[in-house]
């Protein structure tokens, strides 16, 4: 027998199991609103033009495959950190920024967890919101991170719980670590406004916490980088020293390219060469360093002046098609004479819409309407196309009246 014999048989990944079960079914217009990827109005996979171009390049300046250092292509890194904390950021300007490439946004988290695990001075408990992008809890428990949650959505208005949000965060230890979703919410789409970024900011502050920030999505919310950086600046701007996951997945569809970047705001130069260099001795028994073609791709895309400006256009595309699509379901449900509210649909922002529909709804819509997502209502809007929309629409009406 093998090592192996007596190991347990582990659950399928909720999400693989939504397309499983997609492909299996013979409706010629089942619709697949369960994964976290952009596609286009026809409902294909999107290579943005910028990043075909920049790829190009890359592949024509016939570049050696020598390994990068261990953290990473510079070029990229210092865009990456130009592009998360604006040019006006005083530590940025400083030099008091450490940063690594990373295996997209969710090694970033990973590297974060590592770090600090092993170097936070507090309490190592992190603080997630609930619900959060399902992998929060599993990258931060392997990282040896005890992982509590506070209050984020409510499911009465399909909206945030404000309030409770800013109690939970005064209720926390003195000191304690908070993950926060810099924007675009996963999964449900629901962010602060401005005015409550900065009453969370002051709460984060007179607890004396330290602001974890996941940026998966920048651009890619409001389809303007600097908007969707709102929180991250302010937190920095209010003499917080937070560290930060930034993935280019999605902004720049990067996805299987694995694009992204951890970085830690620290008080001085000096302590930046510290912070880096226990970053590089956590980063070097993981993986020695990243994959370098990606990262030379997204650092052409953000260097080049031209490119850059097209790629802000096209990540601004793909906002304004989201947005777009959220319009056309609300109106569509409207139009059908839904006595239900769907004001949320359009007031959510990013890639998710948190439907409010039960998990037995949900189970209806995918099996008499053919339409996948996940159990917690949770729907992709970057899946919803205009020819899919009205069956889509359709298909809710019938389930909710
Ligand atoms: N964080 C959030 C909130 C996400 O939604 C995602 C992707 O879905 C990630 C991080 C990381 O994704 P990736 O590792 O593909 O960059």
């Amino acid at each position: 027998a093998s090592a192996w014999s007596q190991i347990p048989q582990g659950p399928p990944d909720a999400i693989l199991g939504i397309t499983e079960a997609f492909k299996k079914d013979k409706h010629p217009q089942k619709i697949n609103l369960g994964v976290g990827a952009y596609r286009d109005d026809k409902g294909k996979p999107y290579v943005l033009p910028s990043v075909y171009q920049a790829e190009q390049q890359v592949i024509h300046q016939n570049l050696d495959k020598e390994y990068a250092g261990i953290t990473g292509v510079p070029e990229f890194t210092k865009a990456a950190a130009l592009l998360a904390y604006g040019p006006d950021s005083t530590p940025l300007k400083e030099g008091s920024i450490a940063i690594t490439q990373s295996i997209s946004g969710t090694g970033a988290l990973r590297i974060g967890g590592a770090f600090l695990q092993r170097f936070y001075p507090g309490a190592k408990t992190i603080y997630i919101p609930t619900p959060s992008w399902a992998n929060h809890k599993a990258v931060f428990s392997d990282s040896l991170l005890e992982v509590k949650q506070y209050r984020y959505y409510n499911k009465d208005t399909i909206g945030l719980d404000f309030d409770g949000m800013v109690a939970d965060i005064k209720n926390m230890p003195k000191g304690s670590i908070i993950l926060l979703h810099a924007c675009a919410h996963n999964p449900t789409g629901v962010d602060p406004t401005e005015d409550q970024w900065r009453a969370i900011s002051d709460a984060v502050k007179e607890g004396d916490h330290f602001p974890f920030f996941d940026m998966a999505y920048q651009g890619f919310a409001s389809g303007d980088t600097d908007k969707d950086a709102f929180a991250l600046r302010h937190f920095v701007k209010e003499g917080h020293f937070p560290c930060l996951a930034q993935s280019f997945a999605k902004n720049m569809g990067l996805y299987g390219e694995r694009v992204g970047a951890f970085s830690i705001v620290t008080a001085s130069p000096e302590e930046k060469a510290r912070v880096d260099s226990q970053i590089k001795i956590i980063v070097r028994p993981l993986y020695s360093n990243p994959p370098v073609h990606g990262a030379r791709v997204a650092s052409t895309i953000l260097n080049d002046p031209a490119l850059n400006k097209q790629w802000l256009g096209e990540v601004e595309g793909m906002a304004t098609r989201i947005i777009k699509m959220r319009a056309l379901l609300k109106e569509n449900l409207e139009k059908l004479g839904s006595k239900q509210k769907w004001n949320h649909i359009t007031d959510q922002i990013g890639m998710f819409a948190y439907t409010g529909l039960t998990a037995e709804q949900m189970s209806k819509l995918a099996e008499e309407h053919s339409v996948y997502a996940t159990k917690d209502g949770r729907i992709s809007v970057a899946g919803i196309t205009s020819d899919n929309v009205g069956r889509l629409a359709e298909s809710i009406y019938k389930i909710t009246g």
